[in-house]
């Protein structure tokens, strides 16, 4: 098993490097430096990650370390790879890796929490297949402002440190600055990466892999007679937290593909996401998903294939008889679907104030979300609205709504807490601000034109996304009505 306890020394950048995964068979990752680039430029550094990983934000947040950003200079005691996995991406099994990420290793914070460090676009590794390794700016920044405001809305995420642009093209449909995200992650372990040991029908591994997630993400489970059940009991306990947590706020992953699911419970690959605006089950951001596989209603369907996928790999350890290593898998699996809706109900419980408990709550719940898919309603502005205007119904609604909202008041004032401690309550649980598409998107167009300014705005009143941002500010509007619907792409 590798070894988590070290005690690294830091090195200039308040580093403490180390490298666990690099302790483990050498097959399941190689080694890549990242190739240089031609003119290095910090475009945004997040000062408030940096100070809470222990690391110096004075000596970093400069120009001159620009090139530790891109991968053209390495931090002393970094040691680049590449990670192997495999992933089945909308529903076909392929052999995959990282073909434009390279991990410097694991940063251990002062209090020794432990993060991947992983630069995102920073060239060709030898898992890059027909692909150029890199990234381009709009979707690095993209991915930066999504991850944050995730975190800020309480939601667990893999976390954004910089974006450094590269000074060189990248060739897509068109030609794109080029630029390098810096990832902060819990691990990049993934469900792949158990898909990629089990391909290769290595117990061994399996067994060694299984291990180490478990001492790096489950290690109270380590002690259980079955760890490995335990194991993914773990992991289905908290996509079932994370997945209710995304459809609480409207989150469409986009590309649940099992390489896009991470074994730490994090939110992982913010490619073709995207927040609802309308509520609608149905929604679908992202070009290539014909089918509606990673549709918003679909999400939680699909966390369970994923983890049937996992659960599959997993069998040579959970039991020598392999029927009942299935049935004992199958019982873990079959406690999503419960946990799942305890998270999703005690969430639109908490959405909507009610602290009690009354037999007509859930149809109560159940009544609003109808209406609102009837309706197309702003997902977001119906729950904040509720809270906004000491509790009173403003402008115009319609009747169905009207009656509803009647219903509520009268339900929240048969509870003991005054109304306006309900409503406080319910502002924390009710985001005002969440990455609005076409607020995303504008930003992401000045950004690429050399104007960050409206960026900058943007990540602030995400960063906060329970307050009100400034009055008279664009921030909390739904798109106007003409807007066609919104498209996301993958590849990017
Ligand atoms: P993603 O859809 O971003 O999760 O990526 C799926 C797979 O494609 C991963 O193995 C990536 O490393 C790989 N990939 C995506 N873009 C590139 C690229 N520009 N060059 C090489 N590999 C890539
Ligand atoms: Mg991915």
């Amino acid at each position: 098993m590798s070894d988590l306890t070290s005690n690294p020394k830091p090195t200039a950048g308040g580093w403490r490097w180390d490298h666990s995964y690099a302790r483990l068979p050498g097959r399941l990752f190689a080694r890549v430096n990242p190739e240089p680039v031609s003119e290095p430029r910090l475009v945004i550094f997040n000062r408030g990650l940096a100070e809470a990983l222990g690391l110096d934000a004075d000596q970093l947040d400069q120009p001159k370390a620009a090139g530790l950003f891109t991968g053209n200079q390495l931090p002393e005691g970094a040691w680049p790879l590449a990670q192997a996995y495999a992933g089945h991406q909308f529903g076909r099994f392929t052999i995959l890796g990282d073909g434009r990420a390279i991990l410097l290793g694991e940063h251990l914070t002062p209090r020794d929490e432990r993060f991947d460090i992983q630069l995102k676009g920073p060239g060709r590794t030898p898992y890059s297949r027909g692909g150029d390794g890199r990234a381009a700016l709009g979707p690095m920044l993209r991915e930066f402002l999504i991850s944050e405001a995730m975190h800020a809305l309480g939601i667990p995420s893999t976390r954004s440190l910089a974006v450094a642009a590269t000074g060189d093209p990248v060739f897509r449909e068109e030609t794109l600055p080029g630029a390098v995200l810096t990832r902060v992650a819990a691990s990049h372990l993934r469900v792949g990466t158990f898909q990629w040991v089990a391909a290769h029908q290595d117990r061994e591994l399996l067994q060694i892999v299984a291990d180490y997630t478990l001492q790096r993400h489950y290690p109270d489970r380590l002690a259980a007679s079955n760890p490995y059940v335990e194991l993914l009991a773990g992991i289905v306990e908290r996509q079932a937290a994370l997945i209710a947590q995304w459809q609480l706020v409207g989150f469409v992953h986009g590309v649940m593909n099992t390489d896009n699911m991470a074994l730490s419970g994090e939110t992982i690959d913010f490619g073709p996401c995207a927040f609802l605006d309308a509520f609608d089950p149905g929604t679908v951001f992202s070009s290539i998903d014909y089918q509606g596989r990673y549709a918003y209603g679909n999400q939680p369907d699909i966390a369970v294939w994923n983890l049937s996928r996992f659960a599959e790999t997993l069998l040579p350890l959970i039991h020598a008889d392999s029927q009942h290593a299935r049935e004992l898998a199958l019982k873990v699996l079959q406690e999503f679907g419960g946990q799942f809706r305890r998270h999703w109900l005690g969430g639109l419980r908490a959405k909507l104030g009610l602290h009690t408990e009354e037999s007509d709550d859930e149809a109560l719940i159940d009544d609003l979300l109808e209406w609102m898919a009837a309706t197309r309603a702003d997902f977001t502005r119906t729950f904040r609205g509720l809270t906004e205007n000491g509790g009173v119904l403003a402008g115009n609604v319609d009747l169905a709504f009207r009656a509803w909202h009647e219903r509520w008041r009268a339900r929240i004032a048969r509870q003991p807490q005054p109304l306006e401690e309900i409503l406080g309550q319910m502002r924390r649980r009710n985001p005002a601000a969440i990455p609005r598409n076409h607020l995303v998107e504008a930003a992401l167009v000045s950004a690429t034109h050399g104007d960050l300014a409206p960026f900058r705005q943007l990540l602030s009143v995400l960063s906060a996304p329970y307050d009100d941002p400034p009055t008279g500010s664009d921030f909390i509007h739904p798109p106007p009505p003409e807007t066609p619907p919104y498209r996301t792409f993958c590849g990017t």
